[in-house]
């Protein structure tokens, strides 16, 4: 080959990484352990289980597969590591994981080229992105260890932390789960997936390198059973799983009552929105870096490529031409796009959903080198565009998780806003468009966790990262990914309900002779129906129950609710969408004058706590007063409990939006019938959440007694429904129901399990507790932890300073 041959085709050489260092790595690990307590240990199952370079196909090593004893073993060291570690000063395991990030970058290259050979990804990728943000995230996180007992006042470490991670990028999610567990005191037990161990193993003898205290960090290999025992293990107490919405949603069910904190980062179809005044040449580059980055196997990849009517032709035009410039091949060549895939099955995954495509009749592009260019050894797969694809279509609503994108059109934003929220899931979206009113107009509409204004797949570990709906709930990174490894102090310490109920009879208990209530209880004066949509409804049933009061006696009755009075109240609630929308300063209007009317009739809510009760008069006085002043609490933080700036280390201002869930389901307790009332549904709505309540079972009057207090303040109509009855059947209603989009409940231990088991249809957050809350505490009754919870983080990164 001459110089001007180069010149004519300018192709490019093969650009070989040496990968002698790792090979030696290998050569030294050709049977692997487990690590544990500080120690390598043999598993006790005594199985192991090969893993292979997806490129080559050859086997790189056997590792071990841990059973149900090598799990207990190693939760008892991170069990006894844990409250050391906790007790550390801040500075002290500061030091520690500024140890690991240098230690990650000295041995930078070997991590980048052992991650390449086990999963397949370009070491253009592993060298330049994968590893450093690994560093990163240990460096930030090592700074927030050091900030931790100022920072963040009144919160402790959850304790042993079982992490599950997938193997799309193993060792950087390693990091996003390992250094915010280890900041804020916590120990845990990792598991990384089955096709991708080794950079696990390797950062264990890192933590060995660094004289980590024994037990802190301990690393369990194994398949999908070594992940169930570490779910199923009883001293875990916190779960944090990143990997398919499938097995996440087995998680929700398996830990559900445990008690267990969790987080879910699932999967994910993302949209690619582009308006027709972009500049198309850069949203080619957008897309590559959307679908075509790490093969496609990103949670969050840009799989949805919608455009805008008017310029979607030309677009897709120029990415078919820049799709012909993309090299797919040997991931150890450093002029490589495209890697292998990390396994056959999941190559086989991908290819079964690109016929469905074909099948289902959208139109099919591949390079034209596709079929003969790919080597001839390995999981390749080369970069695919369908066209004319139905929004209902396989490939437009499943993850394909491989280097495969769906195109489709929309005429108008609204259209756009529809088309991108049509989808389970809800992980990430890219916006493109030159005019800055329409991206931060669009932004708040998609319902996504993470939102890319003219960028996409940025990642930091200052940024929060993580789902709407189906794509899970909790953050990692920043401040917000840290309080997912805390609780809060009073939450720990907050005892356990003796019995539910306990103190008061049931009212099942009683026998009546309700087929003529007027006669049997002179005392009933009215019956207060449901609040649904801002008006007083019948209940379905037809039913009712009696409400006992101090006295023993029936002092009331309430309807019996039930599955379709719920649905009207769901139904109700989203029709009050537009408070999301109301500015905070209106919310807070509105807050203060429930306060005022509520005020106003506070001799009336103190009789009728004490005729429910049987408090005393000064007990019930506080009851009133403390609500008012709860209120008030919550109309001043609603708008000051605000977002940040994060630092992230690119030219962005990357804001955190706290924004409303939606619309909301309280279980409230049975003590404190008001406080308890307004303790709960106050922040929610402070958020802008609507809310479908279910008040105190035992005594339901003090909630029924708000209709016409809510009637006056100005509170719109659908914001607070409130529906009478059974608590945990209403509670299973609620949970179960997929246009609801979180659920606190307070309660049985038993109604804790049911509500969590029950939400895996959409995947809802829950906040349940069956302790018992001191309402009338100021710290554990109010506070920042429940608009926290009332709220989730959106991320959007906005070009700035460029
Ligand atoms: P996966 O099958 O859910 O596996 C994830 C992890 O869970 C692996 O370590 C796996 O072990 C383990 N596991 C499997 N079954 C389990 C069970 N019953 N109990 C406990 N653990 C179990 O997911 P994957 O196929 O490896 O990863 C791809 C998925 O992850 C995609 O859907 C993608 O969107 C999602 N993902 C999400 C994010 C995010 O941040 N939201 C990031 C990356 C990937 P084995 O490896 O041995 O099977
Ligand atoms: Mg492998």
């Amino acid at each position: 080959m001459t110089v001007k041959d180069i010149f004519d085709s300018m192709a490019y050489g093969p650009a070989p990484e040496n990968s002698d260092k790792a090979q030696a790595w290998l050569a030294a690990h050709k049977k692997t352990d487990l690590y544990y307590g500080g120690v390598w240990e043999k598993a006790k199952s005594k199985k192991y289980f090969a893993t292979i370079n997806p490129a080559t196909g050859e086997k790189l090593a056997d590792i071990a597969e841990a059973n149900d004893k090598d799990v207990a073993a190693a939760v008892a060291a991170a069990k006894e590591a844990q409250p050391k570690w906790a007790a550390l000063r801040d500075f002290e395991r500061a030091n520690y994981m500024y140890a690991i990030a240098r230690s990650i970058q000295k041995h930078a290259r070997l991590f980048a080229v052992l991650e390449t050979m086990d999963n397949g990804k370009p070491i253009r990728e592993t060298r330049d992105i994968d590893i450093p943000l690994v560093a990163r995230h240990f460096y930030h996180h090592a700074g927030w260890a050091q900030l931790l007992s100022r920072e963040l006042k009144g919160y402790e470490p959850v304790g042993v932390c079982g992490q599950i991670i997938p193997w799309n990028f193993p060792l950087l999610m390693l990091a996003w789960k390992i250094a915010p567990a280890l900041a804020t005191g916590n120990t845990v037990v990792l598991k990384p997936a089955e096709y991708t161990p080794l950079t696990a193993l390797l950062f264990a003898e890192i933590c060995d390198e660094v004289a980590l205290p024994a037990g802190v960090v301990n690393i369990i290999t194994g398949a999908g059973s070594t992940g169930e025992h570490i779910v199923n293990h009883p001293d875990i107490d916190k779960i944090a799983f990143t990997g398919s919405t499938e097995v996440g949603r087995i998680i929700r069910e398996k830990t559900a009552g445990s008690g267990k904190k969790l987080s879910l980062e699932l999967g994910g179809k993302s949209p690619f929105i582009v308006f027709e005044d972009v500049d198309l040449d850069s949203v080619v580059e957008g897309v590559v870096d959307a679908i075509w980055f790490n093969q496609g196997e990103v949670c969050c990849a840009g799989s949805r490529l919608l455009a805008q009517e008017s310029i979607i032709e030309k677009l897709e035009a120029k990415l078919l031409a820049r799709m012909e410039t993309l090299r797919v091949g040997n991931p150890l060549d450093k002029a490589i796009d495209i890697g292998a895939v990390a396994a056959p099955v999941q190559l086989k995954n991908i290819k079964s959903l690109v016929e469905k495509g074909v099948a289902e009749g959208a139109t099919f592009h591949q390079p034209s080198w596709a079929s003969s260019g790919l080597p001839s050894k390995g999981n390749f797969y080369p970069p695919t565009l369908f066209t004319n694809v139905q929004p209902s279509s396989t490939i437009a609503e499943v993850e394909i998780f491989g280097p495969v994108i769906a195109s489709m059109s929309f005429r108008t934003p609204s259209e756009a806003v529809k088309l991108a929220n049509n989808t389970r899931y809800g992980l990430a979206a890219s916006i493109w468009t030159e005019n800055i009113n329409l991206a931060l107009d669009i932004a708040p509409q998609v319902k996504a966790g993470v939102i890319w204004i003219n960028s996409t797949n940025q990642f930091d570990a200052a940024a929060g990262f993580g789902g709407y709906r189906e794509s899970g709930f909790g953050r990692e990174g920043g401040r917000e990914g840290l309080l997912e490894y805390l609780v809060p102090t009073w939450q720990k310490t907050a005892k356990a309900r003796s019995k539910a109920g306990s103190k008061v009879k049931a009212v099942s208990d009683t026998n009546s002779s309700s087929n003529f209530p007027e006669l049997a209880f002179p005392a009933i004066d009215r019956t207060p129906k449901f609040y649904i949509g801002g008006a007083q409804k019948r209940p379905d049933s037809g039913y009712s129950n009696e409400v006992i009061g101090a006295n023993g006696e029936a002092i009331a009755l309430v309807g019996d609710g039930n599955r379709k009075d719920i649905r009207n109240a769901v139904e109700a609630a989203h029709k009050a969408s537009g408070w999301a929308k109301a500015t905070a300063h209106n919310r807070a209007q509105v807050l203060y004058f429930l306060a005022e009317n509520l005020a106003a009739r506070a001799l009336e809510f103190e009789e009728r706590l004490i005729a429910q009760t049987g408090q005393s008069a000064s007990s019930a006085i506080e009851e009133v007063n403390l609500s008012i002043e709860r209120i008030f609490y919550y109309a001043a933080q609603a708008d000051k409990y605000d977002g940040q700036v994060k630092q992230t280390p690119v030219r962005n201002v990357t804001l955190a939006m706290p924004e409303a869930l939606g619309v909301m389901g309280i279980l409230c307790p049975h003590e404190a019938p008001l406080l308890g009332f307004i303790s709960l549904v106050i922040p929610a709505i402070t958020m802008g959440n609507a809310v479908v309540v279910v008040p105190s079972e035992t005594y339901p009057l003090s909630a029924t007694d708000l209709y016409q207090v809510l009637d006056t303040s100005d509170v719109p109509n659908g914001v607070i429904n409130i529906i009478t009855g059974n608590k945990d059947s209403l509670a299973k209603t609620l949970a179960e129901h997929d246009d609801v989009d979180s659920v606190w409940y307070r309660g049985s231990r038993d109604g804790c399990k049911l509500v969590e088991a029950a939400s895996i249809g959409n995947l809802k957050q829950t906040w349940t507790s069956h302790k018992t809350i001191d309402w009338f505490n100021q710290e554990q009754g109010e506070g920042k932890e429940y608009l926290r919870r009332a709220s989730q983080v959106k991320t959007i990164w906005v070009p700035y300073g460029a």
